[in-house]
C-alpha cells in the first residue's frame, strides 16, 4: 500500500516536473523566437578593433579583410604581428618572462562558427596564435598546455626559438635584484594584444595573444587564453576582448559578460562599462593598482571599449581608416 502511494506519488511528482520543465523549455524557446537576432544584411564593410596601440597588427587584419579574405584570416594575421614585434614585452618574442626566467605564451582565437582553440603556458614558440588556430581546427580538443602544446606545434612544422631578448633578459636581472613581487599591473606595462573583427560577410571572429604577467609564478595563467575570459564571440551577437591583470577578468568572466549583455539589448559601450562595473563595484575592491580594459563589438559594426583607469586605447579600423583611440574609463576620482 504504501509503495503504491509512493509510486503514485512520485509518478504524479514526476508528471508535475515533466509538466513544469516542458513549459520551461516552450517558455525559452518562446524567448528565443522572439528575440530578434541583430541584422547583418547591410554590414559589409570591414571592421577590426584591437587593445592598445597596435596600429600595424590593425592595418595588416584590415588589408586581409579588404581583399575579401575571413576574419579569422584577419585576426591571425593582425596578432602575429605583434607575437614578431620584439620591442613589445607583452607579446610573443621579446615578452617579459616568468619568475624563473623563462617566456611562456598563452594565446586563443574563436571563429564565426563559434569554434574555439587555445594553447597555455608555451615556450619556445613565437607565433602561439598560429598554433590556438591548429589546435581549433586540426584537434579534437579546445586546449593545449606546456609541453604538449609546444610538441603539437613542432608536429605542424612551427620552429623553436629562444623568445627571451636581451631587452627581457635584462628587465627580468634588474627585477631579480629586489624579486618583488606584486600582482599588480600598473596603468602603462601591458599590451596583450585582443582583435576582434568583421569581415564583408558579416561574419565575426576573434584572437587574443599574450606573454601574461610580467614575472608571474611559473605555471601561471590568466584570461587572455580563456574561454570567455580574455575573449569570447557569437557571431549572432558580437564579440568581446580583454587587457590588464586576469585574474579580475576571470572572476568575472568578463568577455561571455560583455557579449550576453549585448544580446540582452545592451550596446557595446553600455556592455563594456557594466562589466568595469561588475569589477569595482565589489564590496571592497582595491582597484586602484589595477588596470582591467575591455573592447567589444556586435553585429551592426557598432564598437565599445572603457577601462578602470585612464590610458587605455585601442585601434579601430572603420570606414578605410584605422585610428588610435583613447578608452573612457570609470576611475575619475
Ligand atoms: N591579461 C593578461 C594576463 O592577465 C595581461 C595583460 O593584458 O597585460 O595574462
Amino acid at each position: 500500500m504504501k509503495r503504491r502511494n509512493f509510486i503514485k506519488k512520485a509518478s504524479a511528482t514526476s508528471l508535475g516536473f515533466a509538466a513544469f520543465s516542458s513549459s520551461l523549455v516552450s517558455c525559452d524557446a518562446n524567448l528565443a523566437k522572439k528575440k530578434e537576432p541583430i541584422t547583418t544584411s547591410k554590414i559589409l564593410k570591414p571592421l577590426v578593433i584591437a587593445t592598445w596601440k597596435t596600429d600595424l597588427a590593425v592595418t595588416t587584419a584590415a588589408e586581409v579583410l579588404e581583399k575579401g579574405g575571413s576574419a579569422i584570416d584577419a585576426v591571425e594575421q593582425g596578432c602575429r604581428i605583434e607575437e614578431a614585434n620584439e620591442n613589445g614585452q607583452s607579446v610573443g618574442k621579446g615578452g617579459l618572462p616568468d619568475r624563473d626566467g623563462d617566456v611562456t605564451l598563452d594565446a586563443c582565437i574563436m571563429n564565426e562558427k563559434g569554434d574555439y582553440g587555445a594553447v597555455l603556458g608555451v615556450k619556445n614558440i613565437k607565433h602561439v596564435i598560429s598554433v590556438a588556430r591548429k589546435v581549433m581546427e586540426d584537434t579534437p580538443h579546445v586546449m593545449l598546455v606546456g609541453e604538449g602544446a609546444e610538441s603539437f606545434a613542432v608536429s605542424k612544422g612551427f620552429e623553436r626559438e629562444n623568445l627571451l631578448t636581451e631587452k627581457s633578459k635584462k628587465a627580468w636581472e634588474n627585477w631579480k635584484i629586489k624579486s618583488e613581487y606584486k600582482p599588480i599591473i600598473n596603468i602603462e606595462n601591458h599590451d596583450t594584444i585582443g582583435m576582434l573583427a568583421i569581415d564583408k560577410n558579416g561574419d565575426i571572429s576573434g584572437a587574443c595573444t599574450t606573454s601574461g604577467l610580467a614575472y608571474k609564478m611559473a605555471g601561471r595563467v590568466g584570461d587572455s587564453p580563456i574561454i570567455g575570459g580574455g575573449l569570447f564571440v557569437d557571431n549572432e551577437i558580437g564579440g568581446a576582448s580583454a587587457t590588464g591583470l586576469g585574474e579580475e577578468v576571470l572572476k568575472t568572466v568578463g568577455s561571455f559578460l560583455i557579449v550576453e549583455l549585448m544580446r540582452q539589448g545592451k550596446s557595446p559601450q553600455q556592455a563594456c562599462e557594466e562589466a568595469i562595473g561588475r569589477i569595482v563595484n565589489k564590496p571592497g575592491k582595491d582597484f586602484k593598482n589595477f588596470q582591467v580594459g575591455y573592447i567589444a563589438i556586435n553585429k551592426r559594426g557598432e564598437t565599445g571599449a572603457y577601462s578602470i583607469h585612464e590610458w587605455f586605447s585601442y585601434n579601430l579600423y572603420k570606414d578605410k581608416e584605422n585610428k588610435n583611440i583613447k578608452s573612457d574609463y570609470f576611475n575619475k576620482a
